[in-house]
């Protein structure tokens, strides 16, 4: 049994008990969309001194994109709860800044965490480089422009397509 928001769910044993770090460290996150943000809230939680890096002008990464899908708008309490919590304990969050090899070295960090998200996938079917091809992610933003007939394709069932499709059906286009 697993959580996608609770990484500790089937790994009580492990995970549960939050203890205190016998010597604090300096932790550099780089990214914070839901894995940055629960890897700064743990370091944080243990005593660590946090300094997170964001890229974009606010925290939440991809969920902040699913939850614009209809009926997904619950999803981005995941992020609020998140975002809550690194402001309560404390972590140094930096927003609009892309994190680069100097500037996390500039902290003088024990340790650093990378979550910086995926690149979306995109199938390999004949076609896929052409110019009125786009991702889920750029209809979900607002970035791409569609016409009226859509074909959305995915050949790794993911709640991404059914989100996108949702959206262009919600907003006039006929998706197939
Ligand atoms: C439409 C849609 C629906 C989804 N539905 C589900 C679902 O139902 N269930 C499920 O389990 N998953 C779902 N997912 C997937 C899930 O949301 C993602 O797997 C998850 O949000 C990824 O989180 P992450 O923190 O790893 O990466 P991201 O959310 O991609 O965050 C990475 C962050 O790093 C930042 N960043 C990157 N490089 C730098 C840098 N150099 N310096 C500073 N910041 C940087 C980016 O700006 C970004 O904010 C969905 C995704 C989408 C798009």
């Amino acid at each position: 049994m697993t959580c996608i928001q609770n990484p500790a769910t089937g790994r009580e044993l492990e995970l549960a008990e939050v203890h205190a770090a016998t010597k604090p460290k300096r932790v550099v996150v780089v990214g914070g969309g839901v894995a940055g943000l629960e890897a700064a809230r743990m370091a944080a939680a243990r005593g660590h001194h946090v300094v997170l890096f964001e890229e974009a002008a606010e925290l939440g990464g991809q969920v902040l994109l699913a939850a614009r899908a209809p009926a997904r708008a619950e999803y981005a309490g995941i992020v609020r709860f998140l975002v809550a919590q690194v402001r309560k304990l404390g972590v140094n969050v930096r927003l609009a800044l892309k994190a680069t090899p100097s500037e996390i070295l500039a902290e003088r960090p024990d340790a650093v965490v990378v979550a910086t998200g995926s690149h979306p996938y995109i199938p390999l079917v004949p076609g896929c480089d052409g110019k009125h091809v786009v991702t889920d992610r750029e209809v979900l933003a607002g970035e791409a422009t569609v016409g009226t007939n859509v074909v959305v394709v995915d050949d790794v069932h993911t709640q991404e397509a059914l989100s996108t499709a949702e959206l262009l059906l919600e907003q006039g286009s006929v998706s197939k």
